[in-house]
């Protein structure tokens, strides 16, 4: 077990916090969506309460290195100081003799938020001096960015050599869910991924299967799968390279006694476009015709599959979601678990958006604020932002 904020001596002292404040903005710069702000409240409360100083650190978007004003955090900053009801200064940078004076200067109960990190090509590299730089203004690091803890960067894992670190209350919220999962879940433990990339999730599969008692394929990466039992995919999205790793895991499943489930039938389009004209097809998609969502049949089967899970893990979009042709099955789908009772978390990314677009987030055990992470978590090598921490 990593330690905890909890188990760290912060009163009087200046606590430096990475957070995940990497928001979507409009054009204007506004935030169009503040779940991850909010996310963050209850270890920066807890701080504040202490008393403590507070020095907030976090990426925005991909700067690559350059200072990208559109991709600046002063509207976290101003939205942060919304919920929390007091002043959070916005600094210009992340490391400089402004902010060095800034920090020197603060009291308790003070907030401040270095500008984006990866206005620094320093932070994605993971550069020891400019890790250096970041602890030298805290005396306890504290990482609740559970987003970024599969990524070994600077504000990660390089600050870690220096100070005495501990995870956040959201970031120790989303291990407990995942190592639940990992290493007792309740049965019947079903797995529903469906997403668009393959590649992505086969180290996933290989370490769920010994867990899992069924596994529901969806999305486009199903017809990665139906290609290498010869079925007709027409001009779905393919990764060809992995039809034989699909076939694989066929007979891995099967070793591990678990049943996969892949659709039976397809909503079909000839274009991708938001009024595509749609029909179903059984079992083979024709030439020509992509296959976009899961048909009916499916939802059904797929439903049957799940109705007497204790514990359910679904990571990635059933079909192509975005456009409202081919939104039914992750729907459907959605709904259906929401009824169930049963431990049910849902991976980050655009799976924790369509469940939000349909407000059922309060119906679920938990939606992971990582995706990209989740999904390594589940690949069970631990997460380097994670594993530098101290041990309780
Ligand atoms: P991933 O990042 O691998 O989880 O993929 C997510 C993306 O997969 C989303 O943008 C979905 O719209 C997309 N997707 C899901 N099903 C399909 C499909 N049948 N064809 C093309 N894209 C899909």
């Amino acid at each position: 077990m990593k330690k905890t904020v909890k188990d760290m001596d912060i009163r009087g002292k200046r606590v430096l916090e990475r957070v995940d404040f990497n928001v979507p903005l409009d054009e204007k710069g506004r935030i169009t969506d503040d779940t991850r702000i909010r996310a963050a409240l209850p270890t920066i409360q807890y701080i504040l309460k202490a008393p403590a100083k507070l020095i907030l650190m976090s990426h925005l978007g991909r700067p690559k290195g350059e200072a990208i004003p559109a991709m600046s955090l002063a509207p976290c900053a101003k939205r942060l100081s919304e919920l929390l009801r007091r002043p959070v200064k916005m600094m210009k940078d992340c490391v400089s003799s402004d902010v060095e004076k800034e920090v020197a200067s603060m009291k308790d109960g003070d907030v401040i938020l270095l500008e984006n990190l990866r206005f620094h090509k320093e932070e994605t590299k993971n550069n020891p001096e400019f890790a250096k730089k970041l602890a030298s203004l805290g005396e306890v690091f504290i990482n609740d960015a559970f987003g970024t803890c599969h990524r070994a960067h600077a504000s990660t894992e390089g600050v870690t050599k220096f100070l005495p670190s501990a995870m956040g209350l959201l970031v120790e919220k989303e291990v407990e869910y995942f190592d639940k999962i990992l290493t007792s879940p309740e049965k019947p433990f079903v797995l529903i991924l469906g997403g668009a990339k393959v590649s992505d999730k086969i180290a996933v599969i290989e370490n769920m299967l010994p867990k899992i008692d069924s596994l529901l394929i969806g999305g486009a990466m199903a017809y990665t799968f139906l290609k290498s039992r010869l079925k007709g995919v027409g001009s779905s999205k393919l990764e060809e390279d992995n039809v034989e790793v699909a076939a694989e895991l066929f007979s891995k499943a099967r070793e591990s006694n678990v049943s996969i489930f892949l659709p039976e039938d397809h909503v079909i389009a000839k274009t991708i476009t938001p009024d595509a004209r749609t029909k179903v097809a059984k079992e083979h998609i024709p030439d020509g015709w992509i296959g976009l969502d899961i048909g009916p049949r499916t939802i059904k089967k797929f439903k049957e599959a799940l109705k007497d899970a204790k514990t359910i893990l679904w990571n990635g979009p059933l079909g192509y979601f975005e456009f409202k042709p081919f939104r039914r099955g992750t729907t459907e789908i959605a709904k259906f678990i929401a009824r169930l009772d049963a431990v049910k978390v849902i991976g980050g990314g655009d799976t924790a958006a369509a469940i939000n677009e349909l407000k059922l987030g309060p119906k679920m055990s938990h939606i992971s604020t990582g995706g990209g992470a989740s999904l390594e978590y589940l690949e069970g090598k631990g997460l380097p932002g994670i594993t530098a921490l101290e041990d309780k």
